[in-house]
């Protein structure tokens, strides 16, 4: 018997086939990737402040008149276009007097692993998804894992950020503190679990427990003392006033190197109290994990090494780009709290194979080969160069600290063990509530000017304005510039508003 054969005509690749990458496409891939990088290179070279000071009800419009249906079908169109719609008015973290948030400019070699990762495509919660990327992944979480010296039953798991590692860390330490109860027993006892931090700590804790289905009142937030560290003395004494009052406390959480202010809690004094009651210790380092690579500063982290649980944002003190974070854990069986074998994807049956699959730890399941980035960084860069940098931009906050606390036209407060600068302009006349207005002008109208871009917190009430120095490129002289930017529009403010108050002459 013969099969019929088929004389099917030869498929013609069709005009939006043309736009996969494979075999066929790569020098479009090459020449389209390389224009895009060339538009970025050319727009940073051009930046002469950090944001352009657009309002969303400009941009706005732009954007809106864009018809998605109707397709530019031209690579040179579409970033033309896009640099209408947002190259041209974006805000530029590698500019020198870029003060606001924790965004880092980003090295080299990790954006060289973001342009490798996102066109080889791995997904790293299966083997048969990355292979190679999935042993590159675990070499990094070793490595970030010695660094800060968690022991030998250490693992974790790359995340989308420190919120999301913060909410996977105490995922594992509420399961650690409900393990063993009956069905019956966990719904008596959820409602009931604490978890204590200080009021420096990140809102991400708060957000956790409302997803992890804890009581509204489950953070309990300890007060800090004027230097905004957490007292080890106050969380020994609230665990025991939560045992006394049925309420087990599931974890501590301690931050090494606070959003608002740097400050590093004295990790050492509270592991301790943690191990003597028996309490879980998640340190969240997002932004203070720089420390660990730091060739002179690795110190200020001394007790990170006995936390239960910790978190690193690579994307802040690495000089990362977005994503690139972590959550590692001192006892890796821990990790199986988040573990759910699903037969089309990672059978139990995997585990006997020793069939690597990330997605057993992890609270994601399709996920990006972050990982990538920092082992390019570290190839090309090595650690120390990065800790340097993060040295450099600490070593800058604290210059720009003392040009703040010598200069009369502001009061500071804390000073950082990392890179934060909080303070705000003070009024030689009116009154406070005048203060916190002009603060809060001061900083808009910087960001209106595009000249640079700070912060703003409140503290104890007050309204402040905040410098967080993440860009070695960033000078002294860039610091006093936009000092002197700030104290004038608060103290034009000022005037303006008492002039209006009291205009008799
Ligand atoms: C930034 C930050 C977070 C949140 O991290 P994301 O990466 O923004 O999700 C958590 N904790 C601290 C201390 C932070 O500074």
């Amino acid at each position: 018997m013969t099969l019929p054969v088929h004389t099917a005509a030869p498929i013609q690749p069709t005009a939006a086939r043309a736009h996969l990458l494979n075999d066929g496409t790569v020098d479009d891939y090459r020449r389209t990737v390389a224009a895009g990088v060339d538009r970025v290179a050319r727009r940073v070279a051009r930046v002469t402040g950090p944001f352009s000071g657009v309002r969303p009800d400009r941009l706005a419009p732009r954007v809106e008149a864009i018809d998605l249906d109707r397709p530019l079908h031209d690579t040179t169109a579409a970033l033309d276009e896009l640099e209408e719609v947002y190259l041209r008015d974006a805000v530029y973290f590698h500019h020198p007097r870029y003060l606001a948030h924790l965004n880092c400019p980003v090295v080299i070699p990790a954006l060289l692993g973001e342009a490798v990762l996102s066109a080889v495509n791995s997904s790293m919660d299966t083997w048969d998804q990355s292979a190679g990327g999935t042993l590159i992944e675990r070499r990094l979480i070793d490595w970030t894992a010695r660094r800060i010296g968690l022991g030998p039953a250490a693992d974790g798991v790359f995340t989308s950020g420190g919120t999301q590692s913060n909410l996977h860390a105490l995922l594992l330490a509420r399961e650690e503190a409900l393990a063993g109860a009956s069905p019956a027993d966990r719904r008596l006892l959820l409602p009931r679990l604490r978890i204590v931090t200080s009021a420096a700590a990140h809102f991400s804790v708060q957000k956790a427990a409302k997803l992890l289905g804890l009581a509204p009142d489950a953070v309990v937030v300890v007060q800090t003392g004027p230097d905004r560290r957490m007292r080890p003395g106050a969380v020994r004494h609230e665990i025991a006033r939560c045992r006394r009052a049925g309420l087990p406390v599931m974890a501590v959480v301690a931050t090494a190197g606070t959003t608002d202010f740097g400050t590093i809690d004295p990790l050492a004094e509270i592991a301790q109290g943690c191990a003597t009651a028996g309490v879980w210790l998640h340190v969240d380092a997002a932004y203070g994990c720089g420390l660990l690579v730091s060739p002179t500063r690795r110190h200020l982290l001394d007790g990170i090494e006995r936390a239960d649980s910790v978190t690193v944002d690579y994307h802040k003190s690495f000089f990362q780009p977005v994503s690139s974070s972590a959550v590692l854990v001192r006892d890796r069986r821990t990790l199986s709290h988040a573990t759910w074998h699903a037969d089309y994807l990672n059978p139990a049956r995997a585990v006997a194979d020793r069939i690597p699959n990330q997605v057993d730890k992890s609270l994601q399941t399709t996920r990006r080969f972050d990982a990538l980035k920092l082992w390019l960084t570290l190839r090309v860069m090595g650690p120390d160069a990065v800790g340097e940098l993060f040295d450099e931009v600490c070593d800058r906050a604290a210059q720009a600290w003392e040009l703040v606390a010598a200069d009369p036209r502001f009061e500071v407060l804390t000073r950082s063990a990392l890179s934060t600068v909080v303070f705000r302009w003070r009024p030689t006349g009116p009154g406070p509530e005048l203060a916190d207005a002009a603060n809060l002008h001061a900083r808009a109208e910087l960001a209106a000017s595009g000249l640079a871009v700070v912060a703003g917190t409140r503290v104890d009430g007050r309204q402040y304005l905040k410098f967080t120095v993440l860009n070695p490129a960033t000078t002294r002289a860039d610091i006093a510039y936009v000092l002197d930017l700030i104290a004038e529009h608060a103290g034009r403010y000022a005037r303006t508003a008492a002039d209006l108050t009291c205009p008799v002459g």
